[in-house]
Formats: structure tokens, sequence, C-alpha cells
């Protein structure tokens, strides 16, 4: 298969890790008889010492353009200064928006190699752990309406939150695909006991998951979602929650894994008002091993990046780790192209380097030896 990939490098470490992830994905192209054509648009201060904007129209049209976008990080201490529209971040919120990514995929893995790191106790993480939060991203209260207003106890500020049928049922598909094509188990997190929208939440969740039996389906209350992942996070494979529940949780989530260097996202791209019904492809298209990837689920242009900043203090010294840039290349593989074939390869060469003990500084033991970024880069090739 070919397919074009629009690589947004940015700033910082953004390129290093980038070029990294492209090493590793033209390693599997050999391998298994695929081609990529990357090609590089300009994103955030790149773009604006470049062209004057953090994200110039070429870009926005080249992702379009593309099948799929990999996106390093922005910003850095350059362009501190500038103002809020002028940002290297307010691209990200472009990019997003141009292409109407409205889930965020966050999965939080903690390798059995890397149990350390945690924070968490060793009874509590065991071998490891691995979660996917699967978050709304457009919706919700953070886009809702907002103001000031005159109260009971004179002005006050207030935040509204609004959800539709459509918007809850497009994410929980999104959800329901994700645990199919894991360990078929979903957890949906709520505030049921208080909030009309999270009964309208939980009312669609239940519907859909009649079309899922395959799926062991559970709810949970928010409150105790964020006891639970500290207390008990091998209980979770997916959790699908809104936006604001979202945001929060997958914080969380990243932190007890301990390692912010190793965490890939995706976010899932743009559809129309139209309900999704993924299962009924009447082109015949969907199924790639079985599972159909979220290009047929009516999407469009999917975005995948590591979960971290630009990290402008190592930038340019070859120490940053590129795995999350590398597993962000596995993630695309896996979501947009149904690939789980080279999304396990790339998986697979990961542990295994991690196994046989090399560490980038971000993950090294105190005081332990650690490689470059080039050198983990080239451990993980030989590996696939
Ligand atoms: P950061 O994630 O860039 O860095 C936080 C800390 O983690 C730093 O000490 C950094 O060296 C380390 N770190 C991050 N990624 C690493 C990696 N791959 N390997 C080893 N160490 C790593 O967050 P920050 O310092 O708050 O932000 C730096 C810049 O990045 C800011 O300009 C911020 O606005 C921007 N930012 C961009 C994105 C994005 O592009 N998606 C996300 C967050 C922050």
């Amino acid at each position: 298969m070919i397919y074009n990939i629009a690589l947004l490098k940015g700033d910082g470490i953004g390129p290093e890790i980038i070029d990294s992830a492209v090493k590793v994905l033209e390693k599997t192209a050999e391998k298994f008889g695929d081609k990529f054509n990357f090609k590089p648009y300009l994103i955030g201060g790149a773009a604006i010492d470049a062209t004057g904007q953090p994200l110039p129209q070429e870009t926005v049209d080249g992702c379009l353009e593309s099948d799929s976008v990999l996106l390093g990080a922005v910003g850095g201490y350059k362009w501190d200064n500038l103002s809020g529209e002028q940002r290297p971040e307010k691209a990200l919120l472009g990019i997003r928006s141009a292409l109407g990514l409205f889930t965020n995929l966050r999965p939080a893995k903690l390798y059995p190699a890397l149990r350390n790191a945690s924070p968490l106790k060793d009874e509590v993480v065991g071998n490891g752990f691995d979660i996917m939060i699967v978050r709304e991203l457009t919706g919700g209260i953070y886009f809702g309406d907002r103001g000031y207003r005159q109260g009971k106890y004179g002005t006050e500020a207030y935040d509204t939150e609004a959800y539709s049928v459509t918007e809850i049922e497009r994410i929980g598909r999104v959800a329901f695909e994700t645990a199919v094509k894991r360990n078929k188990k979903l957890c949906s997190v709520d505030k049921a006991n208080v909030l009309e929208t999270s009964r309208l939440w939980r009312k669609v969740m239940h519907g859909l998951s009649e079309e899922y039996p395959e799926v062991e389906y559970s709810d949970m209350f928010v409150d105790n979602a964020a006891m639970q992942l500290v207390r008990n996070p091998r209980q979770f494979d997916v959790i699908v929650t809104s936006n604001m529940f979202g945001d929060i949780l997958s914080d969380e989530a990243s932190q007890i894994t301990g390692s912010i260097g190793m965490l890939a996202s995706a976010s899932i791209g743009g559809l129309g008002e139209k309900p999704l019904s993924c299962r009924n492809d009447s082109e015949g298209k969907a199924q790639i091993n079985g599972v159909p990837p979220f290009k047929n689920l009516g999407s469009k242009i999917s975005l995948y990046e590591p979960i971290h900043g630009s990290a402008p203090d190592i930038a340019g010294k070859d120490i940053a780790n590129p795995i999350a840039a590398i597993l962000s290349g596995a993630m695309m593989m896996r979501y947009s192209f149904g690939r789980n074939d080279i999304a396990e390869c790339i998986e697979n060469a990961v542990d295994k380097v991690l196994e046989k003990g090399y560490r980038t500084a971000d993950i090294a033991e105190k005081d332990g030896e650690y490689i470059k970024c080039s050198e983990m880069t080239e451990r993980i090739v030989e590996f696939l």
C-alpha cells in the first residue's frame, strides 16, 4: 500500500523525534512491502520565522490532502513573548479545528521494564498496565455557552455543558471500536448521578453497547474513576469520557506511567453531521484484518503526536526520548490504516529494546547508563 503522510516537525525536539519516527516507519515499509510518501510542512515557531504565521495555509492544505498527519511539537523560548494569536501553540488549535478532530486517544502504558518509573507501589502496578483513554475533544463545557451575569450574590461567571446524541454517539463508536481492537473492555466515565448531560451520555453509550456484545461494558462515576486509576489501574482497558473529565483523567493516567517521553496520542478526524455507522460500509472496504480502521468510520484525516511538548531545554542535544513519536507512528498504522501488523511490529521492537535495558536519559535509573536519541532509534530499527 502507498500512504501519504504529512509531517509537521515543529520546534525544539520536534524535528529530532519525527526523524526517528520516519526512520522506523521506512524500515517497516521495506519489511512489509509498503511505501510512505512523507511530505514536511511548517508549523509553530519554525513557521513563524519563515512566513510570519504559526499555521500557514499551505500546511493546512497539505494536511487535508494527506492520508494522515504526524506532528512533533511546537513552541520554545524564542517565541515566548509573542501575544496569544501569534504564538506557536495557536497552530495546534488551528490544525485540530481544520481537521475537525473530535476524539483524543491517549494511551497510558506502563512497560514492565519501566516499573520503577511509576510513582505507584509495586503491588499496585504489578507487571505494568495498558490503558487507552478516549476523550471527547470538541464539545462539552469547554465549548459551551459562557460569560458573566448578575446572580443571587452579584456578578457571577458561568460555563455550560451541552452534548448532543450525535456527539456522544460518534465518540462512543470510536471507543467501542477501540475496545474491539484491544482487550474488549470499555468503561464509560460520567457524573450521571448529578449531570443531565451525563445521563444522556450514559443512555447513548448503553444503546451502543447492544451493538457491541463482544465488548464488556461498564459505567463509572468520574470521582470513583480518579480513585480507581491510582488504586487499581490494571482493571482498565479502554475508558471513554467527556472533554473535561478526559482532560483531567488522561493527565492523571499519564503521570502514573512515570515518563512523558514514552506516551503517544491520536486525535481522530472530522465528520459531518451524519451519525456514524461503521458496520455497514457499502463499498465493502471497511474490514481490514476483520477490523475497520477509523477512516471508514466516516472520518477523514487523523493526527498523531507525542503527548509531550517541544522540550526546548534539551533540543538539539540528541538526548530526547524518541519513543513517544515512534509509538505515535504505530498508532497511525493501527487506527488510520488498520495495519495492526506494522503497529505490532513497532510496539514489539520498543518492548524488546526496553527489555534489553536500553534507556534514554529521561527513563534511565538514577546514575544509570543511557544512550542518545539517534542510538535509541537505531536499536529500535534493528529489532523491527
Ligand atoms: P515539555 O513536555 O516540552 O517538557 C517538560 C519536561 O519533560 C522537560 O524537562 C523536557 O525536557 C522533558 N521532556 C519532554 N519530552 C521529552 C522527551 N521526548 N524526552 C526526554 N525528555 C522530555 O513541556 P513544557 O516544558 O511545559 O513546554 C515546552 C514548550 O512546549 C512550550 O513552548 C509549550 O508551550 C510547548 N508544548 C507544546 C505541546 C505540543 O506541541 N503539543 C504540548 C505541550 C507543550
